[in-house]
């Protein structure tokens, strides 16, 4: 396939800007620049937030339907382009194509429609006094949103949050991340094409630290923020945005078990696991990368599971054969390796994997890593503690239910979880009692948009979806009526 060139440029006050300060934008399958993006700074983040304010006054009393017909519109143009939006998010983040073909440019357009839908079916809460007082709630845009995403799967996330923003009435700036900046120009000109109002929804490019997302998130007219992005990066943004005080969302890392009761069908739970595991190259905050087995089901899961993920196939991410693609970047890569040079020191074995794959030009100059399962691995390891976000799991097993919580909650995370077994009250008990903000049971990574979103301990603060996305993109106003 043709290499692409991307210009890509910021989106401010309904004009694309090319900006002066230019970084080269990297394709990971091969490591070859497609393109360029423009660093935001303190000018460009200014000059958005400025117009996102005056646009602000119009697009947040504008009547809900309106805001639905021009937000149906956008979604409308997302899908659309859908096949030229699946190829830019593989050029962006290294995925395999077949990835992207499963619904998930759909769930970029749907994030929108839920949202534009959502603020035109749902009313709000109404509390009759005995005393003859009628108290009634409004729902009202906060104002300037701050919306900063990460490089993983970008363009959902990214209509995870415009979505409800702009739903709720607010104007948006968004910061993409850096690696990954060419499907928000997309978004960008599908907004333009549309006709969304110049002002209402702008993105400025550029890095976190002394960059625009630090100017973004530190400014005194941006209201509100919603991150996503590593548990890091979230406490320095709160410190920024501490000063201005303003409300914040904050969706970060994970470290999910994957918790295999010896009662599941065992077919059923190699597909479940070889998804949690490997979708998106391992690089997935609500992955299920420590995978825990009750002792009987142990041997026999990691062989099945071994001889499984031995399928997978790396190589061109276009190519629709292809079943696991690239890391991020080189650096990324090296981090994820830093894991697997620990282990002999340790007593933990890689049983598959562990190595890089022999493949063709270019991809022999991409980022990529095979499929890797590791054994052995104690619970208070390195390995089992930090994110790792590459294609690399640990399978530990285990005796007794409450022991498998135990682990599963040992960590600082506590974003996500899965949980295979036919015993439903033990699915009920296990469920309850770990610490994560959604759990799966016998599935992975299946979300009705109604439902909390977000993640216990240092995975997050707050939640966001449905009833819960209006909490944090609104100010509640309660009006009370006399009845004299
Ligand atoms: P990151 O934290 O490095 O970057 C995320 C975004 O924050 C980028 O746009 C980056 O430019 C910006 N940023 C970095 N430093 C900043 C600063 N000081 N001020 C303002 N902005 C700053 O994360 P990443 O490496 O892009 O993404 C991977 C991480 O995201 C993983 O930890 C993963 O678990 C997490 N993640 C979480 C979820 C979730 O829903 N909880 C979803 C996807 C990814």
């Amino acid at each position: 396939m043709q290499k692409p060139w991307f210009e890509v440029e910021h989106y401010i006050d309904g004009e694309f800007v090319k900006g002066g300060n230019r970084f080269e934008v990297f394709y990971p399958a091969t490591n070859e620049a497609i393109g360029t993006a423009p660093e935001g700074g303190e000018a460009e983040v200014d000059a958005a937030v400025a117009v996102a304010r005056r646009a602000f006054g119009k697009w947040g009393r504008t009547p809900a339907a309106e805001r639905r017909r021009i937000l149906h519109a956008f979604a409308d143009g997302i899908r659309a382009r859908e096949e030229e939006l699946a190829r830019v998010e593989s050029w962006d983040v290294g995925r395999p194509i077949r990835e992207n073909a499963h619904g998930y440019i759909q769930r970029v357009a749907a994030n929108i429609e839920f949202f534009a839908d959502f603020v035109v079916t749902h009313g709000s809460e109404a509390y009759p006094m005995d005393t003859g007082y009628v108290n009634y709630v409004l729902h009202r845009p906060v104002g300037v949103a701050a919306l900063i995403t990460p490089w993983n799967v970008p363009m959902l996330l990214e209509t995870w949050k415009i979505g409800p923003a702009l739903a709720f009435g607010n104007t948006v700036v968004l910061k993409p991340a850096e690696f990954t900046p060419v499907g928000a120009w997309k978004l960008a000109q599908i907004a333009h094409e549309v006709g969304l109002p110049p002002g209402v929804f702008n993105v400025v490019h550029g890095f976190g630290p002394d960059s625009a997302g630090a100017f973004l998130t530190g400014h005194p007219d941006v209201d509100l923020i919603s991150f996503t992005g590593e548990t890091t990066t979230g406490k320095a943004i709160m410190k920024n945005a501490a000063d201005t005080l303003k409300k914040l969302s904050f969706e970060m890392g994970g470290k999910g078990p994957n918790i295999i009761f010896a009662d599941a069908d065992l077919e059923q739970v190699v597909k479940i696991s070889v998804r949690s595991s490997f979708f998106n190259q391992g690089e997935f905050c609500l992955a299920g990368p420590r995978i825990l087995v009750e002792r009987p089901a142990y041997e026999e899961f990691v062989e099945r599971f071994a001889e499984a993920s031995k399928g997978l196939r790396p190589g061109d991410p276009m190519d629709p054969e292809t079943t696991l693609g690239s890391l991020i970047s080189s650096d990324h890569l090296q981090k994820v390796q830093g894991f697997l040079d620990e282990l002999p020191s340790t007593q933990a074995e890689v049983v598959l994997g562990g190595d890089r794959p022999e493949l063709d030009e270019p991809f022999d100059g991409g980022n990529y890593l095979n499929a890797t399962i590791v054994t052995g691995a104690k619970p208070r390891e390195r390995i089992c503690q930090q994110e790792v976000f590459g294609p690399v799991v640990t399978v530990t097993p285990f005796d007794e239910e409450e022991e498998a919580v135990e682990i599963a909650n040992g960590v600082s995370y506590g974003l996500s979880a899965v949980v295979q077994t036919r015993d439903l009250g033990r699915a009920v008990r296990v469920s309850d009692a770990l610490e994560a903000g959604t759990v799966w049971v016998n599935d992975f990574f299946v979300r009705d948009l109604r439902v909390p979103f977000g993640g216990m301990k240092q995975s997050g603060i707050g939640r966001e979806g449905g009833i819960y996305s209006r909490e944090f993109f609104t100010e509640a106003k309660n009006v009370c009526l006399s009845n004299r």
